[in-house]
Parts: C-alpha cells; sequence; structure tokens
C-alpha cells in the first residue's frame, strides 16, 4: 500500500508543495511545530533508515541539497534544524522516510 507522502508525491492527496525535483519534495507540515515547518520527502519510497539498501543512500544528497536551496530562498530560514523521526519508539509515525526541515520560531504544542 502506498504511503501518505506517496499519495501526496502522486497528486491523490492535497498538500501544500513547496519545491520539487526529480528526488524529493518538499511540503509544508500539516502541524507545524516550528513558523517554518517543512517535510523533505524522497521520491523513493522507503520506510526508515534500516531498510535503506546500498544502492538507496544517493536519496540522501538531494535531500541536503534541498535544505541548503530552501535556506538560500526561503526568507527567515538561513538557519535551520534538520530532524528525523527513525522508528516507532522514536516518535516515527509516518513510514516513508522524511526530514524535517525547521527555522523560525519554534511553536508549543
Ligand atoms: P514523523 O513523526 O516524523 O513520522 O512525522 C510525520 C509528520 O508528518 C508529522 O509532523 C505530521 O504533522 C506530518 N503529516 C502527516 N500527514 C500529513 C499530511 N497529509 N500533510 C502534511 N504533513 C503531514
Amino acid at each position: 500500500m502506498k504511503s501518505i507522502f506517496s499519495k501526496i508525491i502522486a497528486r491523490e492527496i492535497p498538500a501544500k508543495i513547496i519545491a520539487e525535483n526529480d528526488e524529493v519534495i518538499v511540503i509544508e507540515d500539516i502541524a507545524p511545530k516550528a513558523a517554518i515547518h517543512y517535510l523533505i520527502i524522497p521520491k523513493l519510497e522507503v520506510r526508515d533508515i534500516q531498510s535503506l539498501a546500498a544502492q538507496d543512500f544517493q536519496v540522501v544528497e538531494p535531500i541536503f541539497k534541498m535544505a541548503q536551496q530552501l535556506s538560500r530562498t526561503v526568507p527567515g530560514a538561513e538557519h535551520f534544524r534538520l530532524l528525523i523521526n527513525n522508528g516507532e519508539r522514536a516518535g516515527q509515525r509516518v513510514f516513508h522516510l522524511h526530514v524535517h526541515f525547521l527555522a523560525g520560531q519554534l511553536l508549543g504544542d
């Protein structure tokens, strides 16, 4: 079954898309924890870091490049945090590898 993020990539469900290229899509997090809270999602659907096969590690470079691009182009995002919740006990809720991009003021729960 497709992950919710694969459905967003396929435009089967809506999302606020910030950027996209052949390797990754960037969407606004639906429940932001910071003034700027994006998700950088590889188009390759892989559950988590443990599940990456040797050839899948090429997903990492486009994620970092996209973080750099966002920091250069999004006002207020020059300084940012990248966060991966990897595994259920670490807070992962969507089992399609993704990186949180957070910048600006953190928002309370
Ligand atoms: P994680 O805990 O790292 O798996 O984070 C999953 C994130 O995806 C959470 O911050 C959610 O708010 C976010 N999220 C879940 N569904 C959607 C959606 N349909 N559109 C945008 N963000 C979503």
